[in-house]
């Protein structure tokens, strides 16, 4: 029997505004599509929030035996400046400005996210399709769709027929909005604009010659809309009708409604049974944007090289601070609750590894049975992390009590809290007990000052063959040495 067979999950669904039980279409099996990043900067943290979210819940449902299909596709075409329906292609726009190929600037920054998330420990998902791959099928949807009678040509694009649309179908369901109030919100269009309303998207937009990006079409070069590469990558890798759909939550209006809007307007069904979305990152109280420079890079998080945060944070332990907010809670990002969550993180870990070394005895105080139900409960109450770890520092209590020898825990009991603290902690919220303890790296910390200290005095020796060494293996080792007005510093 596998776990998920003795499990009810339950999870806030977008769609619906209400949390449900989930039940996969196909017993034991699920499809989950998330969004992924448009390659045409690095992933700052605010991005890998989102993902890592999705991570924690594709490794919980793994954890309960379930086969997991999980597609996170990369969008390197049609996602265009502002996310707007006019104007420049992110990556088209980059590659201009930095004389690149388009597929340069791609690979760049799919290399930079694929090197982020491995050091923050997420597993591949099993499919990661590009949207420039999808060209043909997305031109079968926009086909389908203009059978259908949803969307118009006009001077060589192709536009979603919202109102049409909306006669047969309710667009606005996911995002909570209506019609009529878009269009009471909205100026009148431009005489020249294509569109025949404003609240229509673009299935294809067409390439003026200046515009590198461009794939032939029935309707002459152009490119995909944006919204189109999720709904072809989607439908082709998990069926018209899926399971999940996630996202981050500014993802929800306009991207996935239009995601909703033209798969019903192609096949006539409703695409997902569960819509999740992830809340935001925020820094000092204000959304992380690579566009309003509010936004710090894992990398700069890592090496200590930042303005914002008093020390370098290892991968792990940001992973932790991320999984001690609810995956739909907005999340601050500070130097104090760094600081605070490590802390905890250190504490948690010291607790596992000493249960190792813990005496058994006849009997145990506390009930191990009930608090790993506790555990179960909350990740089934839509992945509740928070809740999760609070559960977790019950045990890290029990354990330093037992260490000081005033609980006690039988041989059986023990190995039953080691195995679940390491499926909680490492399989299903991924952290890694690699990273050095506060003890460890205050002894580094010294070790590295005493070789500032004789790299020192081999410089004022003139022994600078043996001062460059210093500097240079350190450098090998991952500790940079930056020599300033004040002495010589280092970050790892
Ligand atoms: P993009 O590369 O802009 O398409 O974004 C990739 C993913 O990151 C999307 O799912 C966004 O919703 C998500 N995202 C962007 N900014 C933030 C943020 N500040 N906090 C959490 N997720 C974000
Ligand atoms: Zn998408």
């Amino acid at each position: 029997m596998q776990l998920f067979e003795s499990q009810e999950i339950k999870v806030y669904n977008s769609l619906t505004g209400k949390k449900e039980v989930f039940k996969p279409i196909n017993n034991g099996h699920i499809g989950m599509y998330v969004c992924g990043p448009t390659v045409y900067s690095n992933v700052h943290l605010g991005n890998c929030r989102t993902f890592m979210s999705f991570d924690m819940i594709f490794r919980y449902f793994r954890h309960l035996g379930y086969k997991v299909r999980y597609v996170r596709n990369i969008t390197d075409a049609g996602h265009l400046v502002d996310d707007a329906e006019d104007g420049e292609d992110k990556i088209a726009k980059k590659a201009r400005l930095e004389k690149l190929e388009p597929m340069e600037v791609v690979q760049r920054y799919t290399v930079d996210f694929h090197n982020i998330l491995e050091k923050f420990n997420f597993l591949p998902p099993s499919i990661e399709p590009t949207a420039t791959g999808h060209i043909i099928e997305q031109i079968e949807i926009i086909k389908d769709i203009l059978n259908k009678g949803f969307a118009y040509e006009t001077n060589g694009s192709v536009y979603f027929d919202v109102a049409k649309f909306n006669k047969e179908y309710e667009y606005g369901k996911l995002s909570g909005r209506k019609l009529e109030d878009m269009i009471a919100n909205t100026r009148d269009l431009a005489a020249q604009d294509d569109k025949h309303n404003p609240q229509d998207f673009a299935l294809w937009k067409k390439a003026e010659p200046q515009h590198i990006m461009r794939w032939p079409s029935p309707w002459g070069d152009g490119f995909p809309g944006w919204h189109l590469e999720c709904t072809a990558m989607s439908t082709k890798y998990l069926g018209e009708t899926f399971d999940i759909h996630g996202g981050g939550m500014d993802l929800k209006f306009p991207h996935h409604e239009c995601e909703i809007a033209q798969a019903e307007a192609s096949n006539g069904k409703s695409p997902v049974n569960y819509w999740l979305h992830a809340n935001m990152l925020t820094l000092n109280g204000r959304k992380m944007a690579k566009s309003t420079g509010n936004s710090i890079l894992p990398g700069e998080i890592f090496s200590g090289e930042n303005d914002i945060l008093s020390k370098a944070f290892s991968p792990s332990m940001v992973r932790f601070f991320m999984m001690q907010a609810h995956y739909t809670s907005i999340l601050d990002m500070s130097n104090e609750a760094l600081l605070a969550s490590e802390k905890g993180f250190t504490k948690l870990k010291e607790a596992i590894n000493s249960l190792k070394t813990i005496p058994s005895e006849q009997a145990t105080n506390f009930n191990i049975a009930d608090w790993k139900s506790s555990c179960y409960a909350a990740m089934n109450d839509d992945f509740n992390t928070p809740i999760l770890i609070a559960k977790l520092f019950d045990a890290v209590k029990h354990i330093n009590l037992i260490k000081e020898g005033t609980e006690t825990i039988t041989e059986n009991d023990r190995l039953e809290l080691e195995t679940t603290l390491h499926n909680f902690v490492f399989d299903v919220l991924g952290l890694e007990n690699k990273s050095s303890s506060d003890a460890d790296s205050e002894k580094l910390g010294g070790v590295v000052e005493l070789l500032i200290e004789l790299r020192k005095a081999a410089r004022e020796n003139k022994d600078f063959a043996t001062s460059d060494r210093i500097r240079d293996q350190l450098a090998d080792l991952g500790i940079q040495l930056k020599d300033g007005k004040e002495g010589t510093t280092y970050s790892l």
